[in-house]
């Protein structure tokens, strides 16, 4: 913890502290009574009976304080009490002198009734009562809950600054609505610049702009161009929207404002639009500048009728209105620019996406073969590689992976080459990375019963033999059934790169996801429960089949998709009752088509199946030229444009 972290606040706590412990010791000193303590029975020989004692007060019903006449001051038994102590030592105003504790006022008086009995009554002494505060005892009940409240808001600012990270948000709970945006500017800015970024060429053109205005903004204003307020980068996980904006962080060379969407929420109510307020105060003062609003969906999303029901929206809504207010409020160009990114840019709401505010939308897609090629560059350059790893072959084998995917493969790839001493990462650990990145870790010690495994083979087995006999499913490059994350066996394919799919195609997919269940149903007479996860995506698939792709010739050229998102809390549905029962109709029909193809064709290849079931039993894994030796070479329709990676069912 360094003193610049949090120079006053950590002082400040300090002084508190400090100030405390003093009062404690002020009090506890003070509260030393330094008066002798005695007994009953010297007060009663030495005191009482030698009339000695002027009076006697009772203090809070417990303590009985002994006044001794002036006139005994001389008296060598009472000398040392009229020379010590604080109220001893004036003379004209003595004592108390000595104390005793008392069990009760009552016993007290009795005790005294009886030792003064033989006296005259105008000798007997005189009582007085009186009740006493210690400023201690007073102050010790609400001291603590004022220690524990400091201690709980201490702690919650450390918390609160620790998850943040902000240096901004100090560690007090008085910087609640303070924004907890992180600056980077230029003496600290990012390191990641446009190089890092592999593909990506329209969004780097896009963003590169911003970087060429904010640097001469003249260029642009003196033709009148007005430079975009906002832009947002949508986009699926991981394909580099926080680290395109990174490096324009990097490029642009001025103070980067940089926050996640969900940094404005908090569970007190307008602590958000607080937030976005501070925000855009700190950006404007360091105008040129550039705010990035990580997940901008956590505030962003349409503002709608299901915060009827909930009303738990109210906060996040008036985080949004102050957004909006916000980026209204400063001028086109005054030099703040908002970045911002999100996966779901179907629910954020319409007033944000409008013209003048996030008025620039770049869209990132999942990377091309090419685009691939570059993010491998990027990520191999620091990762000591054998001669044998082929940048394009991986390229090759990784289509629908994300950049974030491929970053994953190559650190995957080093940590098992390092794993077992390797000089160098070869292409063995980067085909073992994929394999555990696509299907996760390898559980060879996972128990399974050897009707189990048998089951599980012939699963597999299913799905080889269907989809290897249907031409337009993706080829198939191994089948396999060694444990993996949560599977018990794959068969894996390699999909071709396509943007679109046909009736045909898909409905063939249904029939090689269903196989597994058809070789259970045909050899074992009987279904098991390791066919979950293929119902769930046959369902799934039928259903869009049959809902949004208009495939079905009962329910016609209609879909129910709903790009904006807005239909997901909708209570009613925009088809009748009648529509829907006929949709589930239609799904079962497609699926049992599918199905009873797959049973069709394992039963015309039973030996194949049994043969190829038996060889995975034997080798846990069988390849692509032991397939073609037990099913025979494939026919395919047409051969895709790019063969590629690793898909499995
Ligand atoms: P999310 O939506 O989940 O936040 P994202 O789109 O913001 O994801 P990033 O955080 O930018 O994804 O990317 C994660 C990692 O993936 C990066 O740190 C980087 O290592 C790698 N990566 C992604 N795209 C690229 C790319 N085009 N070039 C190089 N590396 C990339």
């Amino acid at each position: 913890m360094n003193a610049d972290k949090y120079p006053q606040a950590f002082q400040g706590g300090w002084l508190v502290i400090v100030g405390v412990l003093a009062l404690i010791v002020f009090l506890s000193v003070k509260d030393l009574y330094p008066v002798e303590e005695i007994s009953w029975q010297r007060f009663e020989r030495q005191m009482l009976l030698t009339g000695a004692v002027d009076r006697v007060l009772i203090v809070n019903n417990n303590e009985a304080r002994v006044f001794i006449k002036s006139n005994f001051s001389d008296d060598t038994r009472f000398k040392d009490a009229f020379r010590t102590g604080p109220l001893s030592t004036d003379k004209i105003n003595p004592g108390p002198h000595y104390r005793f504790t008392i069990g009760s006022p009552e016993s007290f008086e009795r005790k005294l009734d009886l030792a003064q009995a033989n006296l005259p009554a105008d000798q007997r002494i005189e009582v007085k009562y009186t009740a006493e505060h210690s400023l201690w005892m007073d102050f010790l009940p609400w001291l603590f809950p004022l220690l524990l409240l400091f201690f709980l808001f201490r702690m919650y600012g450390s918390v609160s600054q620790g998850s943040t990270g902000s240096p901004g948000a100090g560690p007090s709970i008085f910087s609640f609505g303070k924004s907890t945006a992180r600056l980077i500017e230029e003496g600290n800015k990012s390191p990641v610049t446009f190089a890092d970024v592999a593909g990506l060429e329209e969004a780097k053109l896009e963003v590169r702009e911003i970087c060429d205005f904010l640097k001469d903004p003249a260029r642009y204003t003196k033709l009148g161009a007005r430079i975009p307020k906002g832009i947002m980068i949508v986009g699926p996980p991981g394909t580099g929207k926080t680290l395109l904006a990174r490096a324009v962080a990097g490029e642009a060379r001025v103070p980067f404002f940089n926050l996640s969407g969900s940094e404005f929420v908090e569970m007190f109510v307008g602590v958000g639009a607080s937030r976005v307020r501070d925000l855009f105060r700190r950006a404007k003062e360091k105008a040129p500048c550039i705010v990035f609003i990580d997940e901008i969906d956590a505030v962003g999303r349409s503002r709608g009728r299901n915060s009827l029901y909930t009303g738990a929206n109210d906060e996040r809504e008036s985080t949004l209105n102050q957004l909006l207010t916000e980026m209204d409020g400063f001028g086109t160009n005054s030099g703040v620019i908002v970045l911002a990114a999100t996966n779901r840019a179907d629910v954020l709401d319409p007033a944000l996406l409008r013209p003048g505010r996030f008025d620039r939308h770049i869209y990132l897609e999942l990377p091309s073969m090419l685009e691939r090629k570059s993010i491998f560059n990027v990520h191999l350059k620091n990762i000591r590689t054998a001669p044998d790893v082929d940048i394009e072959f991986l390229a090759g084998q990784t289509p629908g992976f994300s950049g974030a995917d491929i970053a994953n493969i190559c650190n995957e790839a080093a940590l098992i080459a390092a794993r077992i001493s390797k000089v160098r990462v070869d292409k063995k650990d980067f085909m073992d990375a994929l394999d555990r990145v696509v299907a996760g870790l390898e559980k060879k010690s996972r128990i399974i019963s050897s009707h189990e495994k048998k089951i599980i083979a012939y699963h597999e087995a299913g799905h080889a033999v269907v989809s290897w006999f249907l031409a337009h499913t993706d080829p198939l490059l191994k089948v396999s059934v060694i444990p993996r994350g949560k599977t018990l066996g794959a068969a894996w394919y390699l999909p071709a790169e396509r943007q679109i799919r046909t009736q045909t195609e898909l409905t063939e997919h249904l029939s090689a996801l269903l196989a597994g269940r058809a070789a259970e149903e045909l050899i074992f007479g009987e279904f098991s429960s390791g066919a979950l996860d293929d119902l769930e995506k046959v369902t799934r698939e039928a259903y869009m089949m049959v809902v949004y792709y208009g495939f079905n010739p009962k329910l016609g050229h209609v879909s129910y998709f709903d790009s904006t998102g807005r239909q997901e809390n909708m209570i009613q549905k925009p088809f009748s009752d009648e529509t829907a029962r006929l949709m589930d109709e239609e799904v079962r029909n497609v699926l049992q088509q599918a199905f009873k193809r797959s049973k069709d064709i394992l039963m015309a290849h039973r030996l194949q199946l049994e043969q190829l079931a038996e060889s995975l039993l034997a080798h846990e894994v069988v390849y692509q030229p032991e397939l073609q030796q037990i099913l025979g070479k494939r026919e395919v329709m047409e051969e895709p444009v790019r063969l590629s990676a690793y898909v499995q069912v």
